[in-house]
């Protein structure tokens, strides 16, 4: 059983129906088991990265060590599995596209046509077996996005049935569909799923294991009728019911067997594999579900309408309250409307303030004010890539005096005498392509509140960033009372900012939420918390 196996899961019925966190609870599964095992998304759209994809219609664009801007998927693989990924776990039809016209023009293809099947499909499936290659993995799970039927889709599942084609054995094939209760009927209906599960066998993929997801439960007779209809064994067909926390699906479908009728399938003797264990995530749900007292966040930022776009500091958060014993009560606040006028209402309840990430002019100046409020109020406050560089401005223009303190990213609107506290660092953005993304080194000054949370004189954390703090200003900000506690060694970046005499005032130019997993919290996140329900 040396091989690796290919796991694909699709998805039928309707979009998000949470593949990806069917997709990772599979793998948390097999890893609980002792096999090693990676998550792969692959994106149908033509973007060639996540990194122009607007948070409002796409969620937070995630970014991995090796500094790609990926799907936020890959969030919720780090988050469960605890294992990094990287540029290689997450391709788009735009990369694959790219990759193939590459070739086509350096006359690889040698005069033949380039056509979608085979050129296309052959791109798609070098991708997805290039993570099992070198061994290092028992498991690649393979999500594919979107919903079967879907025009974009249909490359994809090409792939898919030529590789159940070539693997026969070593590869399996989930499909997740929806099961809706209609309550005039005072039924749960099956027939999308049939539909699903047909429009599949057309594109000449057979299932091996359906996951219907259901707000009720699933009876053994509609199982049963399923999987009749369906070509699909009775105990393969399984269900995935609506939870207060994704982080119980895991459990759930352990109850559904989702982890032994795979391994079966993929020719495992159960007898011979060691048990499922899970006791450090049991733990952490346990918490997750019983704390009682509450942690009033306040999120600030200009996305709030759609959580998504903030998802793994939420996750972050949610990890570090549960790892505390605390339930976390959030309040997304929308940082465009915030002013000195409104701020004492919006903000005078809260226990602790997050100042979020972001790019372009929208909402700084509401994200100053509420750091004001914070620092004045001495409410613990985190500020992360712009709510860092939003404190170091705040700082300068109300302690230092220096009103027209700004970032040069904010030049649209204020175009003349800018103080640029932040500012683009040409010589370092051109090496680095434009942003600073990805893992970089930190090193961290002993005595600070930085040093005592990370205990450790040097970390790597993942940046998404083009302006950096401007080291002009750093003695006039030190000497009033503000300390760089990090810093980036190879190019002298102030990475790490805090305040003294304040009970909890942090800002980080890197993004620690892309690190936070269930089983490891983030410490900084951790400490936010603790500082929080020390009062
Ligand atoms: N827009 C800011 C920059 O490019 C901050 C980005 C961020 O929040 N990571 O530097």
């Amino acid at each position: 059983m040396d091989k690796t196996k290919y796991i694909f899961v699709t998805g039928g019925v309707t979009s998000s129906l949470g593949k990806g966190i069917i997709a990772a609870s599979l793998g948390k599964l097999l890893q609980a088991r002792g096999f090693r095992v990676t998550n792969q998304k692959l994106d149908p759209y033509i973007n060639v990265n996540s990194g122009t994809l607007n948070p409002h219609e796409h969620g937070e664009c995630f970014v991995t060590v090796d500094g790609h801007e990926a799907d936020l998927d890959l969030g919720h693989y780090e988050r469960f599995l605890g294992v990094e990924t990287r540029k290689a776990n997450n391709v788009t039809t735009g990369r694959i596209y790219q990759s193939v016209i590459d070739k086509e023009r350096r006359g690889d293809y040698l005069g033949k046509t380039v056509q979608v099947v085979p050129h296309i499909t052959d791109e798609i499936k070098r991708n997805i077996k290039s993570l099992g290659s070198k061994g290092e993995f028992d498991f690649v799970i393979t999500e594919i996005g979107g919903t079967v039927g879907d025009i974009e889709s249909l490359p994809y599942i090409e792939s898919v049935r030529q590789l159940r084609w070539e693997l026969g054995k070593n590869s399996l094939i989930i499909h997740l569909t929806y099961v809706p209760y209609l309550s005039a009927a005072n039924e749960l209906k099956t027939k999308p799923t049939q539909h699903s599960v047909k429009t599949l066998q057309e594109q000449g993929v057979q299932p091996d294991i359906l996951i219907l997801r259901t707000e009720y439960n699933i009876n053994t007779e509609i199982r049963k009728k399923v999987a009749l209809f369906c070509n699909v064994e009775p105990h393969a067909v399984m269900q995935s019911i609506d939870v207060p926390s994704i982080y119980r699906v895991p459990l759930n479908m352990q109850q559904e067997k989702l982890d032994e009728v795979a391994l079966k399938k993929l020719g495992y003797d159960l007898t011979q594999v060691p048990p499922v264990k899970m006791d450090k995530w049991i733990d952490f749900v346990d918490r997750l579900e019983n704390a009682k007292e509450e942690v009033r966040i306040a999120l600030v930022g200009k996305y709030v309408q759609l959580p998504d776009a903030y998802k793994s500091i939420i996750e972050s958060l949610i990890q570090a309250t549960a790892y505390n014993n605390r339930k976390l009560k959030l309040e997304l606040i929308l940082s465009d409307k915030l002013n000195n006028e409104n701020i004492q209402k919006k903000l005078a309840k809260m226990d602790g303030i997050l100042v979020t990430p972001g790019f372009g002019t929208r909402g700084v100046e509401g994200k100053i004010c509420a750091l004001q409020y914070a620092r004045e109020n001495d409410i613990p406050c985190l500020g992360i890539g712009l709510g860092m560089q939003a404190m170091a401005i705040e700082f300068a223009r109300n302690v230092l005096d220096l009103k027209d303190a700004n970032s040069t990213e904010m030049d649209a609107t204020t175009a003349h005498n800018v103080i640029d506290i932040m500012y683009e660092q040409k010589n370092i953005l051109e090496l680095k392509g434009g942003m600073r993304l990805g893992s970089y080194q930190c090193s961290i000054l002993p005595g600070t509140k930085a040093f005592e949370i990370y205990n450790s004189p040097s970390i790597y954390e993942r940046h998404r960033h083009r302006y950096e703090f401007n080291n002009k200003y750093k003695e006039a900000l030190e000497k009033a009372g503000m300390i760089c506690s990090g810093y980036n060694e190879e190019s002298n970046l102030v990475e790490i900012i805090e305040l003294k005499n304040k009970k909890w005032y942090i800002g980080v130019q890197f993004h620690p939420e892309y690190r936070s997993t269930v089983v490891n919290p983030h410490p900084l996140f951790i400490s936010f918390i603790e500082a929080i329900i020390t009062k």
